[in-house]
C-alpha cells in the first residue's frame, strides 16, 4: 500500500479528508467476495477459474431466479447445499474482516457512526464483529442475505407481522425433511437474493444502507467488490456525489470503482487481508502517528 502521510512526508489532501472523516464523520464500507477470498472462500468470477461459477454444468444466472424456488426447490437446494455451503465450510473470519471489526469497535467511542455493508452471505464479518464487540451485529448489514433459511411462503406475513423468521439450516440437512417451515409447513428456501429478485427493507434491509449512503456518509470503503453486482459503485456515487471520500481496495488492474477511486479517492491496490489493517491503523490514529 502506499499510503502519502506517512515518513515525515505531508498528507495529500484526500489523505487528510479521508482521515478527518474516519475520526469524525459517518463511515461506510462496502465489502463483496474479495474481502472473504483469503479465508478460502472462492470469488463468483476469479480469474484462476476456481470460483463458484466456473464450477460446472449450470448457469447460476438462469438457475437462481425465484421460480426456481418453487419450479425445482430440490435441485436449487442441491446446489444450494453442494456449493454455497461446501464453499464456505470450515472458513474463518481473515485480517480483513479482523481489521473491519477493530475500525467498528474504534468508531464506538469516536464522533459519527459506522456502517458496514456486506454482499456475501458466509457470516465472517458478524464472526469477527462479535469478538470485539457484542453488538457489532448491529451495524452489519448482510445486504444479499446469509446463511440461513426461511418460509418460501413467506408465512410471517401472516403469523408474525411481518417479520421474517430466519433459521438455522441443519448440518448436512435432509431435501425435503430438513427444509420444511416448523409454522406452516411450506419448504424453505435460502434466505439469499436471487437474480431476478428485488432488494427490500424488510428482508435486506436495503432503504436504511441506501440512506446511509445518500443522507450520512463522509467516507465509503469498498472492499473485493467487482462491478458485476452495481450497488458498491451506486452507494459510493451518492457519497463521492456529496463531496464524501471514496477509498476502493482491490487487488485488480482496472474496474469502475478503482476509476472512481482513481479519479476522486484513494485506490489501494492489493488484496483486503493484507491492505486492510495497515488502512485501519492509519485511519485510527490521527495525527499520523510517524509525522
Ligand atoms: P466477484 O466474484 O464478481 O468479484 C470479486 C472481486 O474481489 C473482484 O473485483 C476481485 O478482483 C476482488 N478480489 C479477489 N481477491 C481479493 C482479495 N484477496 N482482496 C480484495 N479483493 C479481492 O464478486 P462480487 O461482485 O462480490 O460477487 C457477486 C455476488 O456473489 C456478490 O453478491 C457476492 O457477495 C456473492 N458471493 C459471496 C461470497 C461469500 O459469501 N463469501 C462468495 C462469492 C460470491
Ligand atoms: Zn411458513
Amino acid at each position: 500500500m502506499t499510503t502519502t502521510g506517512t515518513h515525515h512526508s505531508i498528507p495529500s489532501p484526500r489523505w487528510v479528508q479521508a482521515y478527518r472523516s474516519a475520526l469524525e464523520g459517518n463511515v461506510l464500507v462496502v465489502t463483496g467476495a474479495g474481502v472473504s477470498a483469503e479465508s478460502g472462500i472462492p470469488t463468483f468470477r476469479s480469474v484462476d477459474g476456481t470460483g463458484i461459477y466456473e464450477s460446472g454444468d449450470w448457469n447460476p444466472i438462469e438457475f437462481l431466479r425465484s421460480d426456481t424456488v418453487f419450479n425445482d426447490p430440490e435441485r436449487l437446494w442441491k446446489y444450494y447445499l453442494e456449493r454455497f455451503r461446501g464453499a464456505m465450510k470450515g472458513a474463518k473470519p481473515n485480517p480483513g474482516h479482523y481489521a473491519l471489526a477493530e475500525f467498528d469497535y474504534f468508531k464506538r467511542e469516536a464522533p459519527g457512526e459506522f456502517m458496514l455493508v456486506t454482499q456475501n452471505i458466509d457470516g465472517l464479518h458478524i464472526e469477527a464483529g462479535k469478538e470485539m464487540a457484542e453488538d457489532a451485529a448491529d451495524r452489519i448489514f448482510e445486504l444479499h442475505g446469509n446463511k440461513q433459511m426461511r418460509c418460501s411462503d413467506e408465512c410471517w406475513l401472516r403469523n408474525n407481522n411481518g417479520v421474517a423468521k430466519l433459521y438455522d439450516i441443519p448440518e448436512n440437512a435432509q431435501f425435503p425433511e430438513d427444509l420444511t417451515c416448523p409454522d406452516c409447513g411450506s419448504l424453505m428456501r435460502p434466505h439469499v437474493l436471487l437474480f431476478d429478485e428485488r432488494y427490500t427493507e424488510e428482508l435486506y434491509q436495503s432503504e436504511t444502507v441506501q440512506d446511509f449512503a445518500t443522507d450520512k456518509a463522509d467516507l465509503i470503503i469498498t472492499v473485493g467488490c467487482s462491478a458485476v453486482v452495481p450497488v458498491a459503485q451506486i452507494l459510493a456515487n451518492f457519497v463521492v456525489g456529496r463531496g464524501g471520500t471514496i477509498i476502493d481496495i482491490n487487488p485488480a488492474d482496472e474496474s469502475p470503482l478503482i476509476d472512481l477511486a482513481q479519479e476522486s479517492g484513494l485506490r489501494l491496490k492489493g488484496t483486503s487481508g493484507t491492505v486492510l489493517p495497515q488502512l485501519v491503523e492509519f485511519l485510527t490514529t490521527w495525527p499520523p502517528k510517524h509525522t
